[in-house]
């Protein structure tokens, strides 16, 4: 970042963030479809729609329509004093979409509200319905949910612990079924297994009465550099949720609208949906600020009827917002998005597959539909991480600069599990795109590896 930026008054969001002077950040002028172009006239791919936010491509024109179509009728109005019908549609398309059990839809302004919502509700429901001792939250380590303060709560992160001492009560949590490092002697379906049972040793140990809900996202995001677990580790932790009344809520701000191949990423599970289904980012796709909640209709109504659940922000289903959600489900009809990332993201995976091949800097490929990780590794044979003070996903950014793709590479969790880079571009994109997006990928991980290779830490 220049320093002309820091001498300003007021000056980019940025300025707020821990200073790195490592990764420059592009001042971006527009965008179309998976691409950005910076003020210098520069082109990058997005090759992971932001932070997997922008799934029907940059200022896709009918959103962008609908939007002002919606801003000249209806900007807004209070939904405590009034209705909207772009509420009332969007309402009745998402609830739809996620069939039955899902009748009831609240919604907000983004991923982090919708998760404290779902809290909010089923900690209301159980004061509601004489279970006032149910607050505990189970989640997974490593595991992200969110900024607000009971939403990062609820996230498994112990680098927060500080953070929230005598502040805010963290989340208890269980080891996050990952796929790629399994203790000693276990196959991956074992592990997920063991992963499943300590959900159950969790409650057991916390008292069944005192345990509100088990939240995790049913394909990873960026914590656990989108795993995947096997199907009988849903079965699993929905018997064991329904066994002890334990609400089970599917965090999928990330990995829903579409981008593993089903809108709502439950459906892949039938026999295991959880009670509560949670999505943000890939729904407002980056035109509105954008998050639901889906609940049942039975368990609404019947809090409706009782101590009610209005707990309101004043963008809540605001019409704006709404319109544009209705036309990005639109064009995940009109465009067949969800088997597009299925397509495409096979393709996807097999390029990485072929990259991973070459550079043993590539440790795993994994995910599903167009929502892969790509671990990065010093040697493929121990799968020892590369050390913190390499800064490997940083030096990877800066590479993806300089060939014009914009790759989302963090180290999380303070490298306790690994670290891995997101591909995740618009589900619009290409077949031609998606080979650009490989062969601009390629050529980081190349310059990334002489890099390590330099530094003496490649076999
Ligand atoms: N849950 C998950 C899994 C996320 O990845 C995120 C955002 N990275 C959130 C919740 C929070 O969403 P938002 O940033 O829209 O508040």
């Amino acid at each position: 970042m220049t320093d002309e930026l820091r001498n300003v008054i007021g000056g980019t969001q940025d300025l707020f963030y821990r200073r790195s002077s490592s990764v420059p950040l592009p001042m971006m002028a527009r965008a179309d479809g998976i691409w950005f172009w910076d003020e210098e006239g520069k082109a990058y791919i997005d090759a992971s729609s932001g932070p997997m936010v922008s799934a029907v491509g940059h200022c896709n024109p009918r959103v962008i329509d609908a939007m002002v179509r919606q801003a000249r009728t209806l900007d807004y109005a209070f939904t405590l004093v009034a209705r909207n019908r772009a509420n009332q549609q969007y309402a009745n398309r998402l609830a739809t979409l996620a069939g039955p059990g899902f009748e009831r839809v609240s919604l907000c302004s983004g991923g982090s509200e919708a998760i404290d919502n779902a809290l909010k509700f089923v900690r209301q429901y159980c004061l509601a319905t004489g279970q006032s001792t149910r607050h505990r939250v189970i989640s997974l380590d490593p595991s992200y949910h969110g900024a607000t303060i009971a939403s990062l709560a609820a996230g498994g992160n112990i680098s927060l612990h500080p953070f929230f001492d005598r502040f805010a009560v963290a989340a208890e949590t269980i080891p996050a079924p990952l796929s790629y490092r399994v203790p000693d002697g276990l196959t991956v379906d074992e592990y997920a297994a063991s992963c499943a049972s300590a959900l159950e040793a969790k409650i057991v140990e916390l008292g069944p009465n005192n345990v509100l809900a088990f939240v995790l996202e049913p394909v990873g995001g960026v914590s656990t550099g989108a795993v995947v677990p096997p199907p009988s580790y849903f079965r699993t932790v929905r018997e064991i949720c329904t066994r002890y009344g334990v609400f089970l809520i599917f965090d999928e701000v990330l990995c829903g609208a579409g981008r593993t191949g089903r809108f709502v990423t439950a459906h892949h599970w039938p026999d295991a949906l959880p009670d509560v289904i949670v999505q943000a980012k890939g729904i407002g796709a980056g035109h509105a600020p954008l998050g639901a909640m889906w609940v049942s209709a039975a368990k609404a109504d019947e809090l409706a009827a009782t101590a009610g659940f209005d707990f309101t922000y004043s963008y809540n289903a605001n019409p704006i917002a709404c319109a544009v959600g209705l036309a990005v489900l639109d064009e995940f009809e009109r465009l067949d998005l969800c088997a597009n990332a299925t397509e495409r993201g096979a393709q996807l995976r097999a390029g990485l597959e072929r990259i991973k091949a070459q550079y043993p800097i590539v440790g795993d490929v994994r995910g599903k539909g167009l929502l892969l990780a790509v671990e990065l590794i010093a040697d493929p044979d121990t799968k020892a991480w590369l050390p913190q003070a390499f800064e490997a996903t940083k030096r990877l950014r800066v590479h993806g600069l300089s060939n014009g793709i914009m790759l989302y590479a963090r180290a999380s969790a303070g490298i306790r599990f690994g670290q891995w880079f997101m591909l995740a571009p618009p589900l619009t994109i290409t077949e031609a795109e998606i080979d650009e997006v490989l062969a601009r990928t390629e050529l980081s991980l190349r310059a990334l590896s002489v890099e390590a290779h330099n530094a003496g830490l490649l076999p």
